[in-house]
């Protein structure tokens, strides 16, 4: 049985229209082990196109390649692979070296398809780079040895598989005399050890060395002849003790190693990309962020303050944003109670709201600033500060609203947490002036300090509490009256209660307690913004994958030599997609990382703004947030790298060889 049997092949390429060129015909050949074969011809001959059909990296052709026996037409591409990967090993004329690996790499990377152990592979790849005589250049770039020491490196790399085969286009093309001498020798050794060796050469030096000379011209045989003067040199084992042993495939791990060699020699390009990314993500997180952060100031809010067994009612204002309610004249009271009635009735309650069941509330937002305010002394000096609020103490307060003291009564008054900020500490006891204008009349009053209100927002702005019975008193002194803006409808059981606050929310003209209403505002413009929020985030986001798609494209066709060299040497389509895959989860893991920080870096910004403008921060971070920046950057970033390394593993070997 011969090593390589070729009968009557044919090989034509397209070209043009419809047209053909024969680049082979009916070429018959038989190959043996330990043969040092020269193919000789002139440029354009075919001499590569044979190479190409023997090695595996081109089957379409007519004809008959038998490889012990075995068919390469009509093969699978897995048993090409296969076979390409551990019956053969090409050595090209321009190296074709993968340039970000060192030398040991590129050795040791088709044994990293065979996903052979780390310590093996160096061990081996090192030895028989040693027998090269490379054994001081291990660790150096392609790029710093001379033509010679490149080739030894190939030719390393096409032995560690310890193929029968071993396939040289033009291996001495490159080369210098000298150095041409030492690669020949190299090959001769390789073929005394007991394999078939096939180089096309042009130089009749090279010929003369080897143990037969084919002639090939126009793609036919034109010469076949035996050298009788070729000497067996002794066996020099260049390739020991490798196992035969069947062997397994590109591991994950091995894949995301060489992406990660790959995006660490374009760091500046692939940290600029994920930089990009990070943008879009941590905008995400961020826009998240608002939605919840008001969500939860909105439940804040609204939770404080609920008594199960009170009914808040305000009348809807002119101005919907507007969170100042208007008052109450005594006959929108009567009506309300009326409805009220009306509606408890027709849902089978017995409950009736009577005058004693209403308590009243008032509040003031002070906007202009002109409306109230507080004087007391310090250091000696009087010093007078603008209240921004007025409550009366709503009749759903309980203990737990108090930070600190009492609820105030007669000559008392409570305030916010500011309070602590201009009386210290012991505020609490200390007596302040409070002017207020209501109605064309001036109150003023000096109250005692008798608790601290936890109004959990607005704590940088001065808010005062007051009982409505005594604020009443106080006007009626000056002559007028005081009318409710806040209504507290007061029932007996939670039932009634909840069938008071449909009837609210069913009605266009009332609404519910001054903090619904707020909520209510925030929950409108917090969905605004969110969808504003969302919208750009979207759109980034699909700009990024936009990105990403770019720069891997880029990279594959950069990388088409490297490719081609990866399938040579027996990379399946399923390796090299895996490796692209690998660059884009990296793309995708990094920016997401990246993403994070900088959303955090953000927040701070934004909490520290919003704390100091308006006392208050509506965002929140929640974590799993975080395990949604990396879900999504990831998914956007191996969507984007689909379709490139679909296009990397559909590259045909040949082609990419042939490319400059
Ligand atoms: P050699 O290696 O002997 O210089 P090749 O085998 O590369 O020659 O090419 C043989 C002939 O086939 C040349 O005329 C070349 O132009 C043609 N050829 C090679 N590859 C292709 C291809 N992919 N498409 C069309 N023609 C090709
Ligand atoms: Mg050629």
């Amino acid at each position: 049985m011969s090593e390589i049997e070729i009968k009557n092949v044919f090989k034509s390429y397209p070209v043009g229209n419809k047209e053909e060129f024969v680049a082979l015909k009916d070429i018959n050949l038989t190959f043996e082990k330990g043969e040092l074969v020269a193919v000789v011809g002139e440029s354009g001959s075919g001499k590569s196109t044979l190479m190409n059909l023997i090695g595996g990296l081109d089957s379409q052709f007519e004809g008959d390649i038998l490889i012990e026996s075995v068919n390469l037409r009509g093969q699978t591409d897995k048993m090409l692979d296969k076979y390409r990967k551990n019956k053969v090993g090409f050595v090209f004329q321009s190296f074709n070296l993968i340039p970000h690996l060192s030398v040991l790499d590129n050795v040791a990377v088709a044994l990293t398809l065979s996903n052979v152990s780390e310590k093996e592979k160096v061990e081996k790849a090192s030895a028989l780079l040693a027998r090269l005589g490379l054994e001081k250049m291990l660790k150096r770039k392609p790029n710093q040895l001379s033509g010679g020491q490149k080739q030894r490196v190939a030719i390393a790399r096409a032995l560690i598989n310890d193929p029968d085969i071993i396939l040289a286009d033009e291996p001495t093309g490159a080369l210098d005399s000298g150095t041409t001498a030492q690669i020949l020798e190299i090959l001769k050794e390789i073929a005394d050890d007991g394999k078939l060796v096939i180089m096309v050469t042009h130089s009749e030096k090279v010929a003369a060395i080897s143990s037969r000379v084919v002639q090939i011209s126009d793609g036919k045989i034109v010469g076949d002849r035996k050298n009788e003067n070729y000497q067996k040199g002794e066996t020099s084992e260049l390739v020991k003790n490798s196992s035969k042993a069947e062997k397994q495939h590109l591991s994950f791990a091995s894949a995301i190693k060489l992406a990660f060699h790959n995006m660490w020699t374009n760091k500046v390009k692939n940290f600029l990309m994920a930089f990009g990314v990070a943008i879009s993500i941590s905008s995400m997180i961020l826009m998240l962020s608002f939605g919840s952060g008001l969500t939860d100031y909105v439940t804040n809010v609204a939770s404080d303050y609920t008594n199960p067994l009170v009914v808040p009612v305000s009348k809807v204002s002119e101005n919907m944003m507007s969170p100042v309610s208007s008052a109450w004249t005594d006959e929108e009271i009567e009506n309300l109670k009326t409805e009220m009635n009306t509606y408890l009735s027709n849902n089978n309650q017995d409950f009736r709201v009577e005058d004693e069941n209403i308590e009243r509330g008032f509040t003031m937002i002070n906007i202009s600033g002109s409306l109230a305010s507080v004087s007391f002394s310090k250091d000696g000096e009087e010093v007078t500060q603008n209240l921004f609020c007025l409550y009366t103490t709503p009749p759903t307060y309980n203990e737990t609203n108090l930070i600190e003291g009492d609820f105030s009564g007669q000559s008392e008054a409570m305030f916010n947490s500011y309070l602590y900020e201009l009386l210290g500490e012991e505020a609490i006891g200390q007596t302040l002036l409070v002017t207020v204008s209501y109605g064309g009349v001036v109150i003023e009053e000096t109250v005692t300090v008798t608790g601290i209100v936890d109004t959990s927002v607005f704590d940088q702005i001065l808010c005062m509490y007051i009982d409505y019975d005594y604020l009443n008193s106080l006007v009626v002194e000056q002559g007028e009256e005081l009318q409710p803006t806040d209504l507290y409808v007061v029932t007996d059981t939670e039932q009634q209660a909840n069938v008071l606050k449909e009837f609210i929310s069913n009605s266009s003209n009332y609404s519910g307690s001054m903090e619904e209403r707020l909520a209510n505002m925030f929950s409108e413009m917090s969905s605004t913004i969110s969808i504003a929020l969302a919208i750009i985030a979207g759109i980034s986001l699909i700009v990024s994958a936009i990105m990403i798609l770019t720069v891997l494209y880029m990279s594959v066709s950069e990388r088409t030599k490297e490719i081609g060299v990866l399938k040579a040497i027996g990379a399946r389509r399923k390796d090299i997609r895996s490796i692209f895959v690998s660059e884009s989860f990296l793309v995708g893991l990094f920016s997401g990382i990246v993403g994070i920080i900088f959303s955090l870096i953000s927040y701070g910004i934004f909490v520290a703004v919003f704390n100091a403008l308006l006392g208050f921060a509506p965002l929140a971070l929640r974590w799993f947030y975080f395990a949604l920046a990396i879900g999504l950057s990831l998914l956007i970033s191996m969507l984007s790298g689909l379709y490139p390394a679909a296009k990397a593993a559909k590259m045909d070997p040949v082609e990419s060889l042939r490319r400059e």
